[in-house]
């Protein structure tokens, strides 16, 4: 997606570590009209997938995940990661290693927001180990539901995500994937 390739290169900021600073318009300030150009095209990639329901985990999925979501009239569904006092009922929770963080997390999701026997899209902000898409996953299938689809914003095809997708025999779609952030630059595949 040219639109997110072109604030990539005009905004990141290339951090040690293989980490890519875009909080400018995706992880701290939010471009409403980016997110909702970002939404659509990735209900154009998955045109023709039956699509009951999107999850992503808060806090930076949640602005694409609601763009998507509205685009296609479903509800969406955001993973916590620090349990709550309102979190009263069961719950479906997955441990997941945090990339930025460098901890382990659990992410939790109600059970009574995942029901049973539906086509569920995953979204998330950025792709590197796939931890968090592949925790998601395993509570959409504990929950019942059929994992339809993956959709990242930015993906670094360079780290482990990718593959780990692909070879779990996911659909997986990106807006943008990074070949490299060597020496402070980023390249995007071609
Ligand atoms: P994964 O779970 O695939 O290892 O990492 C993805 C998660 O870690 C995303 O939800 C995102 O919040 C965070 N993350 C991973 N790499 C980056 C990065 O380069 N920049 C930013 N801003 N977040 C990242």
């Amino acid at each position: 997606m040219e639109l997110l390739e072109q604030r990539i290169l005009d905004e990141g900021i290339v951090l040690p570590g293989n980490v890519l600073k875009v909080d400018s318009f995706l992880n701290h300030q939010i471009d409403p009209k980016l997110s909702m150009a970002m939404g659509k095209e990735l209900v154009r990639l998955f045109d023709g997938t039956k699509i009951d329901r999107v999850l992503t985990v808060e806090a930076s999925g949640i602005a694409i995940g609601l763009t998507t979501a509205f685009v296609l009239g479903v509800p969406l569904v955001f993973a916590r990661k620090k349990s709550s006092v309102l979190m009263t009922e069961p719950v479906y929770m997955e441990k997941v290693y945090s990339y930025t963080k460098k901890e382990s997390a659990e992410i939790t999701v109600l059970q009574k927001f995942l029901p049973a026997g539906e086509n569920v899209l995953l979204v998330d902000d950025f792709l590197a180990n796939g931890e968090a898409a592949l925790g998601m996953a395993r509570i959409v299938e504990k929950a019942g539901s059929e994992v339809v689809g993956i959709g990242i914003a930015i993906e670094k095809s360079f780290q482990n995500g990718h593959k780990r997708i692909l070879d779990a025999g996911y659909h997986l779609e990106a807006l943008a994937s990074v070949a490299s952030l060597d020496d402070g630059k980023v390249t995007f595949v071609r």
